[in-house]
């Protein structure tokens, strides 16, 4: 049987669509006031720039508003600290996205936790990893979110399953990991320092890749009728799996792109909605 295709790309158009009537619900309720998306883009990095457009079309065509705030490479810590604190402040912003990664002599870290809890929707904060960790209400890290919205959509069974993520950074690896456990799936993270890599992908149940190199995991290191994610995206249209060559052997996949990248666009207006409705309502 042919493996199933989890479509990012088909799943955020129809989420999309519903998130639209939900803002036309909240512009009826608040005199017109749309929920905003603050985007902050640190630097010239014509990817980085592309990934923050492609977030402000979405926010439009679901009837929001982005506002777009761009600083230039020489930004310091400190200055980047006060706008966010200004965001913070601004009751007209609902959510506030800090595009990664800024500049390499910005403490990254210190302004994603500047971030007010309430307005971290594109869930990068500690603070709100922390509380996902324990199960406490907070916005998801956004990919990984995202990811685990597109399983719950083609009902995979998470409970029980041996996850494998490959991949431990703090936007994707480690909240994706943590998740995965949420939904009591056990759960392997593997890193640069892991031994015999291959052997344990081989156990894998449910295999992620988030490791950001073309291809790095081998297609004969999926056994069959495991799932695949792949949240990497390269030039040429590859992953970071080899998706070729796992033909019918496997249940279900992500396709690149049109799998992953959708639903992290999807999930950060998606909880900017959310964190509107909080407020505007
Ligand atoms: P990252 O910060 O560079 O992290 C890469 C991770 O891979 C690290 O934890 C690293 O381990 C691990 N790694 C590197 N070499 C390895 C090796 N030889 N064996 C095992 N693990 C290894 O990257 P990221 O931001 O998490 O992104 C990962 C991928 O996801 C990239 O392809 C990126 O483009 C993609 N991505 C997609 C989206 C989307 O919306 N579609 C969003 C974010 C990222 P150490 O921790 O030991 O260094």
């Amino acid at each position: 049987m042919s493996p199933t295709v989890l479509d990012g790309k088909q799943l955020a158009l129809e989420c999309e669509a519903q998130l639209a009537v939900r803002v036309a619900t909240l512009k009826d309720r608040s005199s017109g006031k749309a929920p905003i998306l603050a985007t902050i883009l640190v630097g010239d990095d014509p990817a980085s720039a592309t990934y923050v457009r492609m977030k402000g079309n979405a926010c439009r065509r679901i009837g929001m508003e982005s506002m777009a705030v761009e600083l230039p490479a020489s930004t310091t810590t400190t200055e980047l600290l006060a706008t966010i604190d200004r965001l913070n402040a601004n009751a007209d912003v609902h959510g506030i996205l800090l595009q990664h990664p800024v500049p390499a002599h910005i403490d990254e870290r210190a302004c994603f936790d500047e971030i007010a809890l309430a307005k971290d929707v594109d869930g990068v904060t500690c603070l709100g990893f922390g509380r996902m960790s324990m199960g406490e209400e907070a916005y998801g890290c956004a990919t990984p979110m995202g990811i685990m919205r597109l399983l719950r959509h083609y009902e995979i069974l998470l409970e029980g399953q041996h996850a494998v993520v490959v991949g431990r950074s703090p936007i994707l690896g480690k909240p994706m990991a943590l998740m995965l456990l949420q939904a009591n799936a056990t759960v392997t993270i593997c890193h640069s320092r892991t031994r015999e890599l291959d052997k344990l992908v081989r156990q894998a149940d449910i295999v992620v890749g988030a490791v950001g190199r073309p291809e790095f995991i081998k297609a004969d290191w999926i056994k069959d009728s495991a799932i695949v994610v792949d949240a990497g995206y390269h030039p040429g249209g590859v992953g970071d799996i080899e998706l070729g060559g796992l033909g019918d052997r496997i249940s279900a996949y992500t396709p690149v792109p049109g799998g992953v990248g959708p639903m992290t666009i999807n999930t950060l207006i998606m909880q900017t909605v959310e964190s509107a409705e909080k407020t505007l309502i």
